[in-house]
């Protein structure tokens, strides 16, 4: 029987990254999604890349910094690929930190606040600036979607994975529409990712975000990303949706739930314009909301699953999934194919939850 030597769950930005990678290395890959690809948290986000953020847990840096230094090859492989170009939408940030990071010589007062962005009200926040990009989730997902579609990728919409099994060397995995063999099988399910056996539990909690987008004063040219801890202020600077703003975001662990609920879009809204009162007229477009997968550490969790021969998962990706795409799917990709990873991986560990299975 012919199948494919990769099958891939989920059409999110990580099992489409991971699909165009090991696609690129020659293999023959299939991407199954519950429903239509790129529809969940992957085009719900903000598009950060947040390497930086102070509220990362300090574990991610090795994988965010190879991540960033892959993004511009990443993007021009869409590019080459789907023809559409994703720009970076913002090259700076204006992240708020705590008193004890500031006061190492990179805060910036008042006065250089009032020089980057006139309309900001900095209150009891201390900022430094960053240098760092985001791009628009959106055209992101446009572009990926075109990029996989120009490729031999077997991508099927409305497949829910329902179970899989290790059978000789091969992996059965059960779909709504019958059953296929894979050489090897990826879990990339997002949100959805949880494993529970008697071998192994991988906890994977939605983690809900409302946002909301604006329109921009014409007299606030924004180039900046703003953000506190509790908001962040992300302007669209080219395409389609120039001239607008994104306001984010809720975190909220009330289960698989992505019902807007216009309070808490206000409150949103009022934590943006204490901080830029100007945006307090600005007309709202849109509101959403997503569902960003998390681990109980907040780390990504990627590798092979032990007693589930051909079995891997890459999911927990919390709030940085668009960010971590491109290495996700380099690291990814050397663990299946049997490659010494770029980076050092345990941290991420698929067993790292399971006591029985990391003691030594
Ligand atoms: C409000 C918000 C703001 C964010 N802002 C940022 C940001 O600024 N920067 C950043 O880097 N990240 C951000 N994120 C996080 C980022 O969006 C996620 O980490 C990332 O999208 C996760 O990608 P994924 O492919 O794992 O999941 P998803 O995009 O959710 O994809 C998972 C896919 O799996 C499919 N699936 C589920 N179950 C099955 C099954 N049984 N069979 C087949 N398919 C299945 C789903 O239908 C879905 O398409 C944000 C998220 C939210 C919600």
């Amino acid at each position: 029987m012919q199948h494919p030597d990769l099958c891939i769950a989920g059409a999110g930005i990580i099992g489409l990254s991971l699909a165009l990678e090991l696609h690129h290395r020659g293999y023959r890959v299939t991407v199954l999604d519950k429903g239509e690809a790129l529809a969940e948290s992957s085009s719900a986000a903000a598009g950060m890349l947040a390497a930086h953020d102070p509220d990362n847990p300090p574990q991610l840096l090795p994988l965010a910094s190879l991540s960033l230094s892959l993004y511009p090859h990443f993007l021009d492989r869409i590019h080459a690929l789907s023809e559409i170009r994703v720009p970076f939408q913002t090259h700076t940030t204006l992240q708020s930190v705590p008193s004890h990071i500031a006061g190492t010589g990179s805060e910036l007062t008042v006065k250089d606040l009032s020089h980057l962005l006139p309309a900001l009200v900095p209150g009891e926040h201390q900022f430094i600036l960053l240098d760092e990009h985001s791009i628009d989730p959106r055209q992101l997902a446009s572009a990926l979607l075109a990029a996989v579609r120009a490729t031999t990728i077997d991508l099927q919409p409305n497949t829910p994975v329902l179970s899989t099994r290790s059978i000789g060397d091969a992996v059965e995995i059960s779909t709504s529409s019958g059953s296929m063999q894979a050489a090897k099988f990826i879990n990339c399910a997002g949100a959805w990712a949880a494993v529970s056996s008697h071998q192994l539990t991988i906890s994977i909690t939605p983690k809900k975000g409302q946002m909301l987008s604006v329109v921009l004063p014409p007299i606030l040219p924004m180039h900046f990303v703003v953000r506190t801890p509790d908001i962040y202020i992300v302007p669209r600077t080219t395409g389609p949706s120039a001239g607008r703003a994104i306001i984010g975001a809720t975190v909220e662990d009330i289960g698989f739930d992505k019902i807007i609920h216009p309070a808490d879009i206000d409150h949103l809204r009022s934590l943006a314009t204490t901080l830029l009162p100007i945006l307090a007229g600005a007309r709202q477009l849109e509101a959403w909301s997503g569902l960003r997968p998390a681990t109980p550490d907040g780390l990504p969790v990627l590798g092979a699953l032990p007693a589930q021969p051909n079995h891997f998962i890459a999911t927990g990706h919390y709030r940085n999934g668009i960010l971590l795409a491109p290495a996700t799917a380099k690291v990814m990709a050397q663990l299946i194919v049997g490659e010494a990873s770029a980076i050092e991986l345990s941290s991420f560990s698929p067993t790292r939850f399971s006591s029985e299975l990391t003691s030594p």
